[in-house]
């Protein structure tokens, strides 16, 4: 069977990695020059919206399916005579935070205030009725934290207003939250689903910076799973999802969702019976799911900017290089830590973390 898969970039790669032992075909359309799935199936180098290569990849391939999630819907409708999972109106939801947002309140999933804000007008209003401080973000496009200001005094108004006005945006409520957490399932085309443990997420200058799993938590566990299977049933489904959650206490207020593949379960390659990935393309080639369950106590370390040299040879952690030029602020790999203990877990993850900061400091004194 052949899986088209558009984009290539480390996510289409693990996706590729995964889908070889399941007999699987992978064809990748991405527009970068040698991009990581290149590693792993044959790739077609063209822009996300090409009719051509689109059409090329349907007529080619028996399903396609995404690891971005700005391709535009539009160019994937026209597709004829060959399924595009996961469903589109998944895509067009996540596309925009104002429908994305309507969803989950739709679905009685518990999230942040918000308001549209359209004008200098409506930002206002927005501050008055949201109280400060208030994240404006753009309603699309916006990835890693780009695309987003907090407004913490009203004299901050201004600066954000000529930073963002112009573009469709979002005013949220900011949420003083614990700490940030992701849900990842997977929908099969038969409906049934399979929900990984809770991940717990930071973030550095707006990037995911680490995540660990299993979180002790069953109440915030329980409360997670039900709302992706009401998003996944609403919408449909069919693939592996990420919905990103805050933590207030013992609430979870829902933040985004992304209808693909996430980096925040990465761990689930060596963390988990099945990963995010192997799951992902059994689901779209109409496979039956594996279990999601952790093989010990995980912990991944993002690599941004640039490899440690390091980090090649750790003796307890599964090193991921993505084959990516290095650059500051992108992703070009990640280590994975799978212990026996929490505690364990964390003291791995605390090492590869150091290693990254101390190298991160070299870096910028040059020494
Ligand atoms: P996003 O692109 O919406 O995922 O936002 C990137 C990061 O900004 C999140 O992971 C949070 O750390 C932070 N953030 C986003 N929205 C809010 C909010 N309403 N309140 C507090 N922090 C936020």
């Amino acid at each position: 069977m052949r899986v088209g898969v558009i984009g290539a970039g480390q996510l289409g790669l693990m996706l590729g990695e995964s889908a070889k032992p399941l007999q699987l075909e992978c064809l990748f359309l991405d527009p970068g020059d040698q991009p990581p799935a290149a590693a792993v199936g044959d790739c077609r180098l063209a822009a996300f919206d090409d009719a051509d290569a689109l059409a090329e990849l349907a007529a080619f391939c028996d399903v396609i399916t995404y690891e971005f999630e700005n391709v535009p819907v539009d160019a994937l409708a026209k597709l004829d005579g060959v399924p595009v999972f996961p469903p589109l109106q998944a895509l067009s939801a996540a596309q925009d935070r104002l429908s994305e947002k309507q969803l989950f309140e739709d679905l009685s999933i518990p999230l942040p205030g918000y308001l549209a804000v359209d004008s200098r007008d409506d930002l206002d209003e927005a501050v008055d009725r949201l109280g400060l401080p208030i994240v404006l973000k753009t309603r699309r496009f916006g990835y890693d934290g780009k695309g987003q200001a907090v407004i913490r005094n009203s004299s901050d108004r201004d600066k954000a207003w000529d930073e963002l006005g112009g573009m469709a945006l979002i005013a949220e409520a900011f949420v003083p939250f614990d700490f940030e957490v992701s849900v990842i399932a997977t929908r099969g085309q038969s409906g049934d689903i399979v929900v990984y443990p809770l991940t717990q997420n930071t973030h550095a200058n707006g990037i995911l910076d680490t995540s660990i799993a299993p979180l002790d938590s069953p109440r915030l566990e329980t409360q997670a799973g039900d709302y992706v299977h009401r998003l996944l049933d609403r919408l449909d489904y069919v693939g592996t999802v990420a919905l990103e959650l805050f933590v207030c206490g013992e609430k979870l207020l829902a933040n985004e969702f992304a209808p693909r593949v996430h980096n925040s379960g990465h761990w689930t390659i060596e963390g988990c019976r099945c990963s995010q990935f192997e799951n992902h393309m059994r689901a779209v080639a109409g496979l039956p799911l594996g279990q999601p369950d952790c093989e010990g106590y995980s912990g991944m370390q993002n690599l941004v900017g640039s490899i440690p040299d390091s980090v090649r040879s750790l003796e307890d952690g599964h090193f991921h290089d993505y084959g990516k030029s290095e650059r500051p602020g992108r992703k070009v790999g990640h280590v994975t830590v799978v212990a026996s203990s929490a505690e364990s877990r964390d003291r791995a993850i605390a090492r590869v973390s150091k290693i990254v900061t101390q190298w991160a400091s070299r870096t910028v004194t040059g020494t």
